[in-house]
């Protein structure tokens, strides 16, 4: 039986919500070296207001075989934007990516997995072939994709393809890093490798300095952060990947 394909994912982006891009000048580097040491592929999901400040270091992801893909233009909440604030931050980013990778950018994951229902017509629209935007649980868009992040599918009204985070051990909890630091007791019951696993950059940093998202969340945000969670990526990582599975970018072999 062939191994699981599994995807690693980067969500590019200002540091815990602020606009500071430690994340990407220090942490970004050494997560790429450390991917390509593994010859595992990423795909990263970069916000366009991030792309234009740090160009070099979006080409640099590309230059070394990862993949680049959408998350939005100023990384807000979707379902509490217009609708034109919704089209402008799909077309905006798209343009952006566009411009620095010099390739098509054909894939997008919305801000905090708050996916409006009816986003996949105006992603279609915008010129978007896949996704990756639904999660088992969200802080802005809390449990509305539960019993929806099982496989691929198409998003509502679209042929837009929806590769949505799994939930850990089938829990309402997501595959990524914040979530396994946070829950990690769980972790001693070997989850099998995830389809879609997410993380930061800026959660390999060993200081916190910039924090602009809702103060209560700090303390759950912050666990085990740095270090810790460095040697818990590749733990992970490692374990898969001696279970058999194959590092692929989004949207893979459309399974
Ligand atoms: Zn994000």
């Amino acid at each position: 039986m062939p191994g699981a394909e599994v995807a690693l994912t980067l969500d590019v982006e200002g540091d815990f919500g602020s606009a500071a891009l430690r994340g990407v000048d220090e942490a970004l580097p050494r997560l790429l070296d450390a991917l390509d040491a593994r010859a595992i592929p990423a795909t990263l999901f970069v916000v366009g207001d991030a792309a234009r400040a740090r160009p070099a270091a979006i080409r640099d992801a590309v230059a070394r075989g990862h993949a680049v893909a959408s998350h939005s233009m100023t990384h807000p909440a979707l379902s509490r934007c217009s609708r034109a604030r919704q089209r402008a931050e799909l077309a905006d980013s798209r343009a952006a990516l566009e411009d620095v990778t010099g390739a098509p950018c054909l894939g997008f994951r919305a801000p905090y997995f708050d996916l409006p229902r009816d986003l996949g017509p105006l992603l279609e629209e915008a010129g978007y072939a896949w996704s990756s935007s639904k999660a088992p649980f969200s802080p802005v868009a809390l449990y509305r994709h539960l019993g929806q992040t099982r496989g691929a599918h198409a998003l509502p009204g679209s042929r837009v393809r929806e590769f949505p985070v799994p939930g850990l051990l089938g829990l309402p909890i997501p595959e990524g890093l914040s979530y396994r630091r946070l829950f990690r007791p769980l972790l001693a019951l070997r989850p099998r490798p995830p389809r879609v696993f997410y993380l930061h950059p800026y959660e390999l940093l060993d200081r916190v300095e910039d924090f602009a998202l809702p103060r209560w969340m700090r303390p759950f945000v912050t666990l085990g952060q740095g270090r810790a969670a460095s040697a818990l990526l590749w733990r992970s990582v490692d374990a898969w990947r001696g279970a058999g599975a194959r590092f692929v970018t989004l949207p893979g072999g459309g399974t």
